[in-house]
């Protein structure tokens, strides 16, 4: 059978069409959000898309086994309304109900979720933590997105804002957040905050009159660490592992409140691959509470881009081992 998943990012709307047996993104269309826009307009848009696929594919709409929108903000899954997006126009929008709207489908389930929630559901589904009926996914981009599968169930908290990983503060008193408390994981783990360090290092070697390599760069990116440090420059190393150990004091955090099988990351940063995963495990196995074999596992996510589509695809069906 075929699905649809749409992927609502603030940048991009994405629409693909899923085989759900083999999870296979069968084509795929996207077009700019235009995010200042009124939310109607941006579900026409997801409409078009739909329709242009299936009639270029020569599929009944009608046909499609499931529809599911992955969006930005507080989503209801059961009732199809997005509370509030802080970057859209969204306020107690009707995102599900318009869009049936707006497709002109009666018998096709619309499902909705939150943008985070359904990369993880993506993930579980058909990327890094198949076959874990209990994982996180943490995404190190701009902030720390996450999302987490309990017994096989998006969890989504009383008010469907669960799974801010990301605002969980590791440093009390610590750099203030965009949420309004300090010392948030975000503030430590994330590209942004990779890059802070980085800027910070370099001042303070040429303060100190120390040579990095990483003065070079001509601009710098979550990258630039990294790099350098891989090319054996010592105040390199030193933000690479201060960033690790704020990183992985996270990864410890989630381990200790529930367990999960798998953490994925994603993001820029996990683009860093197998060596990431290398450099966080000794320390998150040195301070795991329940040290045995059956550990939490850490693994690269593996959808890329591709997580929200497919895990929107595949909301509300189960997971496969
Ligand atoms: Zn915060």
């Amino acid at each position: 059978m075929y699905r649809i998943g749409i992927d609502l990012g603030g940048t991009n709307i994405a629409v693909g069409l899923v085989n759900d047996e083999t999870f296979e993104i069968v084509k795929k269309k996207s077009t700019p959000t235009l995010a200042d826009r009124e939310g109607e307009e941006i579900v026409e848009d997801m409409a078009r898309l739909c329709h242009e696929i299936c009639d270029e594919l020569g599929i009944n709409i009608n046909d499609l086994a499931g529809i599911g929108v992955a969006s930005p903000g507080i989503v209801n899954p059961n009732t199809g309304i997005v509370k509030r997006a802080s970057n859209l126009k969204f306020f107690y929008f009707p995102l599900a109900e318009m869009l049936a709207d707006k497709l002109g489908v009666k018998h096709v389930p619309i499902y909705t979720e939150n943008d985070a929630n359904a990369a993880a559901w993506g993930e579980a589904c058909a990327g890094a933590c198949r076959g874990s009926s209990t994982s996180a996914m943490i995404t190190l981009g701009t902030g720390v997105g996450s999302g987490i599968i309990i017994n096989d169930r998006i969890l989504s908290g009383s008010n469907y804002a669960e799974g801010e990983l990301g605002h969980m503060v590791i440093e009390f008193g610590g750099i203030p957040c965009s949420c309004g408390r300090r010392g948030c994981w975000e503030s430590y783990s994330s590209a942004t905050a990779l890059i802070r360090m980085t800027k910070e290092k370099i001042e303070e070697c040429k303060a100190a009159g120390r040579y990095t390599s990483m003065m070079k760069a001509e601009k710098i990116n979550g990258r630039t660490a990294c790099d350098n440090m891989r090319a054996g420059d010592e105040a390199a190393t030193e933000v690479y592992n201060k960033y690790i150990n704020y990183l992985a004091c996270g990864i410890n955090n989630i381990i200790n409140i529930f367990q999960p099988e798998v953490i994925a990351i994603g993001g820029g940063i996990s683009g860093e691959g197998q060596s990431l995963i290398d450099a966080l495990t000794p320390i998150v196995d040195a301070n795991m509470y329940c040290g045995d074999k059956a550990r939490t596992r850490l693994k690269i996510a593996t959808l890329g881009n591709d997580a929200g589509i497919i895990g929107a695809a595949m909301l509300r069906t189960g997971l496969r081992s």
